[in-house]
């Protein structure tokens, strides 16, 4: 893996960094607006997104995005992290993005062509639903949330939460249990549930850290009571769920990391800033060595999970699942992500408290990166057992 940028990828960077200077960081509190009057901005900077070239960077040309891989994503997306709108603003939004994936991925060309085109072109938007309050979201063969076949439909009966986006969404990718009989792992499907459905019901907003947001910005308790859809909704081959499940998740989880290191570096930026020009005790913050501390270890960590998160994206594009990668860089960064927040906050004081810095924002979202698409200790296990196991076999541990 080479450290050096290639000069392709650091032009597309450098059109979404414009991109990003021009249209989104002047009206980025119009575009987070927890109303209607974010809704024609977000649709007209949409609009000159496609114009330039920059939608969907997530999925490649034939899928209809403008992405050209992981490592070329990390880049871009690092940008367009920095701004928690600004994925909408891009078209590659949690979580639309990992639901475009396996729908490109898994879909029958019906499929694409009533969901995934509509999805990519930005004019519909979706939700994953797999998460039940009832079991532990980290143990997905615990799902109760069940699809009977009756002939040529599945009849759904399941309740989930945590179900990202799905209000004012048109349809739902739902994963519940098709077959109770069989191993775990194959128990499973995905499923499509277009949110007109009879016995579809989205229960409420649920508020999450004192926000309840609105469309593409809430987390929704969903119910599905007897509803009905076809067979042919099935992604993939019934029981297929875990194996779509891994495909969504891995490439989701890398995904998030890529924003956070925008998230990190804005965070950083902010504090280097302000400790340069605030002054206390007769010499500005940044001569103080508490808060050069602050700044040289949150460098170091930002660099660490930059290069972390290219090595996974290099591997990715290799065509290697990158788990261990995956699993490392995320536990890893989700802390880093909350630590670099957190010491910009108090390098604010009562400032980073406050709504007129994006500081408190980015650490109210940041808290979830340490829950969302597994928990650290999850993956940590993961990461640990994976280790451990060569060490079994006589082996040991190589870094690559
Ligand atoms: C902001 C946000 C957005 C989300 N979006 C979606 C979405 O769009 N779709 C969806 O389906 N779900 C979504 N989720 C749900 C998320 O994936 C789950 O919250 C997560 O998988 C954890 O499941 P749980 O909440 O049931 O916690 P549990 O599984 O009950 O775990 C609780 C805690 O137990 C601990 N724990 C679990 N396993 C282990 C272990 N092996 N070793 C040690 N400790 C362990 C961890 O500390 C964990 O936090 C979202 C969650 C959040 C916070």
């Amino acid at each position: 893996m080479s450290v050096v940028i290639p000069e392709s990828i650091r032009e597309r960077r450098e059109q979404v960094r414009a991109f990003m200077e021009q249209h989104v960081y002047p009206n980025e509190s119009r575009l987070l607006a927890e109303d209607e009057t974010a809704d024609a901005l977000i649709a007209e900077l949409q609009a000159k997104a496609k114009e330039a070239g920059l939608w969907a960077p997530h999925l490649p040309p034939e899928a209809g995005g403008s992405g050209g891989g992981f490592i070329e994503y990390a880049y871009v997306n690092e940008e367009i992290g920095r701004s928690a709108v600004a994925q909408l603003v891009f078209g590659c939004q949690a979580p639309d993005a990992g639901n475009a994936e396996i729908l490109h991925l898994y879909g029958t060309p019906e499929q694409k062509e009533r969901f995934l085109r509509p999805l990519v072109a930005g004019e519909t938007r979706s939700f994953f639903g797999m998460t039940e309050p009832e079991v532990a979201g980290s143990d997905p063969t615990l799902l109760r949330g069940r699809a009977e076949r009756h002939g040529d439909e599945w009849v759904i009966n399941a309740h989930k939460w945590f179900s990202s986006g799905a209000d004012g969404a048109g349809f739902g990718i739902v994963m519940v249990v098709t077959d109770p009989d069989a191993e775990p792992h194959r128990r499973a499907s995905m499923i499509i549930v277009p949110t007109d459905a009879p016995g579809y019901e989205l229960v409420r907003r649920i508020p999450v850290m004192g926000h309840t947001g609105r469309g593409w910005g809430t987390h929704c308790e969903t119910r599905f009571t007897n509803v009905r859809v076809p067979v042919e909704n099935t992604l993939g081959e019934p029981g297929d769920g875990f194996r779509i499940a891994q495909k969504r998740l891995g490439p989701g989880r890398i995904h998030h990391v890529m924003r956070w290191l925008g998230q990190m570096q804005r965070a950083f930026e902010l504090m280097c800033s302000y400790a340069l020009e605030r002054e206390a005790f007769g010499s500005t913050l940044a001569e103080k060595q508490t808060v050069q501390n602050w700044i040289a270890e949150s460098a170091a960590e930002i660099q660490a999970c930059r290069l972390m998160t290219l090595q996974a994206a290099h591997r990715l594009d290799e065509g290697d699942e990158a788990r261990v990668e995956i699993s490392l860089v995320k536990f890893y960064a989700a802390r880093v992500l909350g630590e670099v927040i957190d010491r910009a906050i108090q390098v604010h004081g009562g400032l980073g408290l406050t709504d007129d810095t994006p500081l408190a924002l980015m650490w109210r979202m940041a808290r979830g990166g340490r829950v969302y698409d597994g928990a650290d200790e999850v993956h940590k296990m993961v990461v640990a057992r994976r280790i451990l196991r060569s060490f079994e076999d006589g082996g040991v541990w190589r870094f690559t």
